[in-house]
């Protein structure tokens, strides 16, 4: 199964910040669209990196009473690690958990074509553990 396969099924839908946001917004983000991270855009539409409930948990150590006064550009992560389309699960799952990240944009001809998170690629290797063994047991059976 493809990365691909699971953007056809949930969509390219992809929710950002603007670098001048605040984490106030941030947080506000996440929690309106129930998601875990964002992609930080600029006024061009340039990606300029990345923001996730991690994030802002971090800055919320120091300054929790302040989230409004803190920029996304001071908290983001610049340097955004993305797959592609046409990306097994297995490696897209691999390049996560190498880089201890949740989080995956996916890039398709030079543009965002979405973004999926650890837990969508738990749920498709389930699904796919499932389909196959709903296929050997039939097999097994003779039918
Ligand atoms: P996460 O586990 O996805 O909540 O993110 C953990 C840390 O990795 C945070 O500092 C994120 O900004 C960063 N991060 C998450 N996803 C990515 C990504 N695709 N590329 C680069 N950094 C990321």
């Amino acid at each position: 199964m493809k990365v691909r396969d699971i953007l056809l099924a949930k969509g390219a839908n992809v929710y950002s910040v603007s670098p001048d946001n605040s984490l106030q917004d941030v947080v506000r983000v996440l929690m309106a669209h129930r998601i875990g991270a964002a992609l930080v855009v600029d006024d061009d539409g340039i990606t300029r990196g990345i923001i996730t409930e991690r994030d802002v948990l971090r800055e919320c150590l120091d300054r929790a009473d302040r989230l409004h006064e803190v920029p996304v550009r001071l908290a983001m992560t610049s340097d955004v690690v993305v797959g592609l389309l046409d990306d097994d699960i297995e490696n897209a799952m691999a390049l996560m958990t190498d880089h201890r990240i949740r989080h995956l944009p996916i890039m398709a001809e030079g543009r965002v074509a979405g973004l999926i998170s650890i837990g969508d690629l738990v749920k498709a290797c389930l699904d796919e553990t499932a389909y196959e063994n709903g296929f050997l047991r039939e097999y097994i059976q003779g039918r």
